[in-house]
């Protein structure tokens, strides 16, 4: 009976030491359980991956390829512009300040001669059959000019009016794209008595000079503008010296207004 007795003592204190040492491992297992938590919180990093539906640059592009043959207009500051049809044909128009001069040009329009307007040796390279048409060209026999060139229609159109600029040595257009959507770029001027009939041709775009010093200002290109009454009307060639002018842009008013500032593009549609 005492050996049973002695027995059980000491099972009793197996038992017991085993618990201790059970307990002590269940202590140790949290210490654990705290290091893999911080892979958890790792976890959420891939979720920005999630965030790849907000690059929408890639709808806005298949949209406008998709809005066929519509053609992109870059302001490249001052008078200047580039567009592009949607053909792939790049025209560029009184070459001169800002950037994007990078593209082959298919057509090269100057409105008159003055140095802000005619740097054409700014383009890098001009496709071989590449067309420039000038003031001269466009006032070829003293009557304003008309070109079809399939891709666009350039219609020289009146301009000058003021001490700096004179209509025998000056031009603005009209370009009529594939697509039929009509731009009025002014050049250097002052009201032109032609500009009564524009109304009537439904223009899309209006591009109207406004610097105040060598050609009109703000309120008479306003005052054009409401005449032309184009479905969008934009000041450029605003400030000399400077590409764009925010303060003076923002007193333009006409219908439709748009306010471009150099270095941004405005699809034709
Ligand atoms: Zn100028």
């Amino acid at each position: 009976m005492k050996k049973t007795g002695m027995i059980i003592t000491l099972l009793c204190a197996l038992l017991l030491t085993a618990c201790g040492e059970k307990k002590a491992d269940v202590t140790a297992t949290p210490t654990v359980a705290n290091v893999t938590p911080a892979p958890v919180s790792d976890t959420p990093t891939p979720t920005p991956q999630a965030e790849t539906p907000t690059e929408t640059p890639t709808p806005t592009e298949s949209q406008k390829e998709e809005e066929g043959m519509a053609a992109t207009l870059l302001y490249q500051g001052h008078g200047s512009l580039r567009i592009t049809t949607g053909d792939g044909k790049v025209i560029y128009v009184d070459p001169y300040a800002g950037t994007g001069y990078d593209k082959p040009a298919d057509l090269i329009l100057m409105t008159h001669g003055h140095g802000d307007h005619t740097k054409d040796e700014l383009i890098a390279t001009k496709n071989a059959d590449c067309r420039k048409i000038t003031w001269v060209e466009a006032l070829a026999g003293g009557t304003h000019q008309t070109f079809e060139l399939g891709y666009v229609k350039v219609e020289a159109v009146e301009a000058g009016y003021n001490k700096n600029h004179n209509a025998a040595q000056c031009v603005g257009f009209i370009l009529t794209f594939a697509n039929g959507v009509q731009v009025y770029i002014s050049g250097d001027t002052s009201t032109t008595p032609q500009m009564d009939s524009f109304a009537a041709r439904g223009l899309d775009y209006a591009f109207l000079c406004c610097d105040g010093i060598y050609n009109m200002g703000i309120k008479e290109a306003s005052d054009c503008a409401k005449k032309i009454n184009a479905k969008h009307s934009i000041p450029y060639h605003m400030a000399p010296g400077k590409p764009y002018d925010e303060s003076i842009a923002s007193q333009f008013e006409g219908p439709g207004r748009i306010l471009l500032p150099a270095g941004e593009e405005l699809v034709l549609e």
